[in-house]
C-alpha cells in the first residue's frame, strides 16, 4: 500500500506505514547499535528516512539526545552559517468557508470581526510593512471563493510588488491559500510568488476530517495533494507544515518527513521549508482543548530532528513562539523568522482593540523588527533580508543545488550582509545600527573567496552611498 511515487495521498502519507514506523521506532528506541548507525548515517549530512529518524525521536538517553543536539547545530552551521532570514506575514482577509475547529475563522464564528483589505488598504499595509525594512511577506487568506476568489490574490500580490515607497520594496511574496486547481498554481506561478505555503495541519486522516468537519478543506485528499498541483502548475518552491497539538506529535514527524520524501521521489525536489506552529490562544480558541499539546522541550527534540532528517529544507518558527522558544530553536536548526508580526487583517496600520479583533492568533513575541535584529545580531546571528535565489531564478533543485554545495559563505552570506547594510542605512535604531555595522566589518572577512569579498566591499560603500538592491 505505501508507495513514496504514488500521486495518491494515502498511498504516499499510508497510515498503515506510520503506524509501522512508530512501532519500529517503539522497538529499537533502546537498541544503541541501531541509534548510533543512524547518528552515523546523519553525520554525513545527507538526511534520514522517516523510519531512522522517528527512532531517533522515540530515544530518551540522555547521551545520545545531546549527540543529536550537537549534530543539529552542526548540520545548521554547515548549510545555514550564522545567517537568519526574516519576513513578515500579510494578513489580507479572514472571510472563510471552512469550519476548522482550531482558527477562529472558521465560518461558525460569529462573534470575530470579519476584514477584507481593499488595495488602498493594502498599499498602506504594505507601506507600513516597508517603513520596518520588511523585503518579505508571507500573505494569508481564508478560503471563500465569494470574497477571496483568485483575482483577488493575484490583484494583491501585483499591488504589493509595484508599490516603490522610499527605498523600500518588497522582492518576494510567499502565499499561503487554500488547496486549489492546477490552473490556480499556474496563475499565481506567473504572478511571481514566491513559495507557496500550505500547512497540512495533521496528517492522521480520521483526525483530520474530524477536525476540519465541513467546507471544502474536509476533503483530505484534496488538500494532501496540493502540493502536486502546485508543482505542477511550475510552482517550485512549496512550504510544508503541520499544527503540532492537534495529533500526536510522533505520527506528524513520521507524516512530514514522508511527505518530503514523495515530493522528493516524485519532482526531484524536496520541500523548500517546513514550518511547526504549535496550537495557541485565539478569539474562540483554548489550546487546552486539544489534548496532543507539546512540551517546549519535545518541540525542540522535533526542531533538531527535522534539522538532520532533511538538512536542506529551510526550517520557519513565527511569533507564535515567545523569545525564548525562538532562541533556543535558532540553535537547532531554525533558519527562518518572523518578526514584528500582526496577525489581524489591516494590523500594521492600525492595530486592533480587544473588542474588535481579527487576528488569527495572540503573538506571543511582541518585539518590533528593529528589537528583534538588535537581539539576533547580540545572539552573533547575521540577519538577513536576502531573496536573491528568487530573482535569479535559482528556485527548485537549482536553489537546492546551491544548498547542497554549501556556496553559503560565498552567495549567502555576502547577501545578508548588503540587505543588513540596508536595513541598517534606512531603518535602524542608532543601537542596532552601530551593533550592525561592528558584525559586517567583522563577517566580511569570513568570505572566502578575495575576488567576492573585494566585490562584497565595494557594494556596502555603495550602500552607504544610497544605491540599493545589489546581490550574488
Ligand atoms: S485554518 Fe484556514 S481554512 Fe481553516 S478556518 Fe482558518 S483560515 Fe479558514
Ligand atoms: S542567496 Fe538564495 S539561498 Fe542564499 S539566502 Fe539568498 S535567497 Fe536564500
Amino acid at each position: 500500500m505505501y508507495n513514496a511515487k504514488s500521486m495518491k495521498a494515502e498511498e504516499f502519507i499510508s497510515d498503515e506505514e506510520i503506524k509501522a514506523t512508530l512501532a519500529y521506532a517503539d522497538a529499537n528506541k533502546d537498541n544503541f547499535e541501531v541509534i548510533d548507525q543512524i547518528i552515523a548515517k546523519a553525520k554525513l549530512g545527507k538526511g534520514l528516512t522517516h523510519r531512522e529518524a522517528s527512532v531517533l525521536l522515540a530515544c530518551d538517553n540522555e547521551e545520545k539526545l545531546q549527540e543529536i543536539y550537537d549534530l543539529a547545530k552542526q548540520i545548521k552551521e554547515d548549510y545555514y552559517g550564522n545567517r537568519i532570514v526574516l519576513f513578515a506575514p500579510l494578513y489580507l482577509s479572514n472571510y472563510c468557508i471552512n469550519g476548522c475547529v482550531y482558527c477562529p475563522y472558521h465560518m461558525k464564528n460569529k462573534h470575530i470581526s470579519r476584514k477584507k483589505l481593499t488595495q488602498d488598504e493594502i498599499r498602506r499595509e504594505v507601506i507600513a510593512l516597508q517603513d520596518m525594512g520588511h523585503k518579505r511577506l508571507a500573505i494569508e487568506l481564508g478560503e471563500d471563493p465569494v470574497n477571496n476568489p483568485i483575482e483577488y490574490v493575484l490583484e494583491s500580490i501585483k499591488t504589493i510588488y509595484d508599490i516603490k515607497h522610499k527605498n523600500g520594496a518588497i522582492r518576494r511574496v510567499n502565499v499561503n491559500i487554500a488547496a486549489t486547481t492546477v490552473e490556480n498554481y499556474k496563475k499565481l506561478h506567473d504572478a511571481g510568488i514566491g513559495t507557496y505555503i500550505l500547512f497540512q495541519e495533521t496528517y492522521n486522516k480520521e483526525s483530520y476530517e474530524q477536525l476540519h468537519p465541513t467546507g471544502p478543506k474536509h476533503d483530505y485528499a484534496y488538500h494532501t495533494e496540493a502540493m502536486d498541483r502546485a508543482m505542477e502548475g511550475g510552482i517550485d518552491d512549496v512550504g510544508l507544515g503541520v499544527l503540532f497539538g492537534l495529533e500526536m506529535y510522533r505520527y506528524e514527524f513520521a507524516g512530514i518527513l514522508m511527505h518530503a520524501e514523495h515530493l522528493e521521489a516524485v519532482h526531484g525536489v524536496g520541500p523548500h521549508t517546513i514550518s511547526v506552529p504549535r496550537v495557541k490562544r485565539a478569539d474562540d480558541i483554548d489550546p487546552e482543548a486539544f489534548d496532543n499539546g507539546i512540551s517546549d522541550d519535545i518541540f525542540e527534540k522535533i526542531i533538531a530532528l527535522l534539522r538532520v532528517a532533511v538538512p536542506y529544507t529551510g526550517m520557519i518558527i513565527s511569533t507564535r513562539e515567545g523569545k525564548a522558544v525562538r532562541e533556543k530553536a535558532l540553535e537547532l536548526g531554525i533558519s527562518q523568522i518572523s518578526g514584528g508580526s500582526r496577525t489581524s487583517v489591516g494590523g500594521y496600520v492600525e492595530p486592533e482593540p480587544e473588542e474588535d479583533n481579527s487576528a488569527q492568533f495572540d503573538v506571543s513575541d511582541q518585539r518590533t523588527l528593529d528589537e528583534v535584529l538588535n537581539w539576533l545580531i547580540k545572539l552573533d546571528y547575521v540577519p538577513s533580508f536576502c531573496t536573491a535565489c528568487y530573482r535569479e531564478g535559482r528556485t527548485g533543485d537549482r536553489f537546492m543545488s546551491l544548498c547542497k554545495s554549501k556556496q553559503i559563505l560565498n552567495c549567502c552570506h555576502p547577501n545578508a550582509l548588503l540587505t543588513l547594510k540596508e536595513y541598517l542605512e534606512d531603518y535602524a535604531s542608532d543601537d542596532t545600527r552601530a551593533a550592525g555595522l561592528a558584525m559586517i566589518e567583522r563577517e566580511l572577512e569570513r568570505i572566502p573567496n578575495d575576488k567576492v569579498r573585494d566585490v562584497a566591499k565595494a557594494r556596502l560603500a555603495d550602500i552607504s552611498n544610497g544605491k540599493r538592491d545589489f546581490r550574488f
